[in-house]
């Protein structure tokens, strides 16, 4: 799978996105990433990307051109038009279902917007979604495109080694995990349950599914109202 992120700031998703599994992931060409300078695109002669906005109020906007020709850059190597997802605190929300969605596309372009954000021209001209990773406003769309990228990528067949282990997760049928144990068995004098010990596999899944429905019900109990409404 191929990510092209638009940004003022390449080297933030270049360095985010370079260790442990992404980037054995990137080095064995299963994700491609690639960042492309916004700032590049520009035609004012002293690199400027961003300007006063109309009718006044607080902060800059990034112009319109330099984005349009980068997208139109990115398309032209890419031989098709593509899906352009715009990172903003007024899109809808990223969440698991979102991301395994977005993981059977061949390629996706994320435009990182900085300052008060984008003259919205370019996003009718370009954008294809709008998505938010939660209702708070960040300085910029770098940290919400690697969350997405690190988020999506690790459901793209064979990047994580084991193929289940995205499976069971928190988020799969809306319930968060179960707890995790793991060696030694009494530590501080804290065991594991015996049960994860009896070696009966029915008896473990279930006793797993149970903790994680009181989990949900803990921590997210909006998730199990979903499941009813699915229902
Ligand atoms: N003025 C904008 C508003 O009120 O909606 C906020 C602009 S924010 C300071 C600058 C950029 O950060 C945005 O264009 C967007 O790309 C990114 N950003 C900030 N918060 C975000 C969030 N929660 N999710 C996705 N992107 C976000």
């Amino acid at each position: 799978m191929k990510f092209h992120v638009m940004t003022l700031f390449p080297e933030v998703i270049d360095q985010s996105l370079n260790y442990s599994i992404l980037k054995r992931a990137r080095e064995n060409g299963i994700i491609e990433i690639d960042a492309v300078n916004i700032r590049d695109y520009t035609e004012n002669k002293h690199l400027r990307v961003d300007d006063y906005p109309y009718g006044g109020g607080a902060g800059m906007v990034m112009q319109a051109q330099p984005v349009v020709d980068c997208y139109r850059s990115i398309r032209e190597k890419a031989g098709k038009d593509l899906r352009v997802i715009y990172l903003t605190p007024w899109g809808k929300v990223f969440n698991q279902q979102m991301a395994r969605e977005l993981a059977k596309e061949e390629e996706l372009v994320l435009l990182c917007g900085h300052y008060e954000g984008i003259d919205e021209r370019a996003l009718d001209m370009i954008a294809t979604d709008f998505v938010s990773i939660g209702d708070y406003v960040l300085t910029g769309g770098e940290m919400p495109a690697v969350i997405m990228i690190d988020c999506i990528s690790r459901l793209v067949d064979n990047v994580l080694g084991n193929e289940s282990s995205s499976e069971d997760e928190s988020f799969s049928d809306n319930l968060l995990e179960y707890p995790q144990y793991t060696r030694p068995y009494d530590f501080e004098g804290h065991k594991v349950p015996d049960i994860l010990m009896s070696g009966d596999h029915a008896k473990v899944a279930a006793y797993r599914k149970q903790c994680s429905i009181e989990r949900t019900k803990k921590f997210r109990p909006d998730l199990l109202e979903k499941v009813k409404i699915e229902k």
